[in-house]
């Protein structure tokens, strides 16, 4: 079998990343893969160990027995950590604000890239629309299609507080400028490296930004003679 065709899609929180990746993946009969789920998952495993997700030797003890699995499909969704569905928890607050402690160890992202490249090859899709934050960069640089999704600080902002509708924004606002600040000190997802698209969707909405997307994929790959865009397949 042919490896899938990989379509990388790096961007920061509230770029619209997740939600538009997935879309452009049920249009194109693609997998899905969500690659921040990895980094929440060991971060939720770490909490329930009550680990201090700061310390770096801490977060690699208990990553040794972290049984991780996640779907591909668009339409059915979900990630687990042994029997535990986390789908949900992995968004909680407590969780977001510990995950860069865990994403900046190195070990750990050398064998979450690992198992993304291993979930990527036996996805058994003719492609899969990985989102990150290093995808166009360290996890498939070789991808035909490199996309950064960005989309201005406060616009990003009020789209995480609309999802969080128990938080207010200013609240919202300063979590996500102490993780996005965190975050940039291991990778650089802010500005494109060469060869990598943009996409700015500060005044594009849902549908427009799915579009922006798509029309870069079209340019970049040859569309085949009977194009699942079009049919929207
Ligand atoms: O994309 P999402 O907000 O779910 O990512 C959660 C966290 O996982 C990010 O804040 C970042 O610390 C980490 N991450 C990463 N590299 C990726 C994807 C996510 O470091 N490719």
């Amino acid at each position: 079998m042919t490896d899938p065709i990989v379509v990388a899609i790096d961007g920061p929180a509230g770029s619209g990343k997740s939600s538009v990746s997935k879309q452009v993946a049920r249009r194109l009969g693609y997998g899905y893969l969500d690659t921040g789920a990895a980094y929440r998952a060991l971060a939720w495993h770490a909490l329930e160990h009550g680990i201090d997700t700061s310390d770096a030797a801490s977060v690699l003890d208990v990553s040794a027995d972290f049984d991780y699995s996640i779907s591909l499909d668009p339409d059915a969704y979900w990630v687990r950590v042994g029997q535990a569905d986390v789908t949900d928890a992995i968004r909680e607050p407590r969780v977001s604000d510990a995950v860069s402690g865990v994403a900046r160890v190195p070990a750990v992202r050398q064998s979450v890239n690992a198992l993304f490249r291993a979930l990527v090859a036996r996805s058994g899709r003719p492609g899969v629309v990985i989102e990150g934050r290093d995808i166009t960069t360290v996890v498939a640089p070789d991808a035909p299609v490199r996309i950064l999704l960005t989309a201005a600080p406060e616009i990003r902002a009020a789209r995480r507080s609309a999802e969080l509708t128990t938080h207010d924004s200013a609240t919202v606002a300063a979590a996500l400028h102490q993780r996005d600040a965190a975050d940039s000190a291991v990778v650089d997802f802010l500005t494109a490296a060469p060869g990598v698209e943009v996409v700015d969707s500060t005044s594009l909405d849902f549908d427009q930004t799915v579009d922006a997307v798509l029309g870069v994929i079209r340019a970049a790959l040859s569309v085949p003679a009977v194009d699942p865009l079009q049919t929207g397949a």
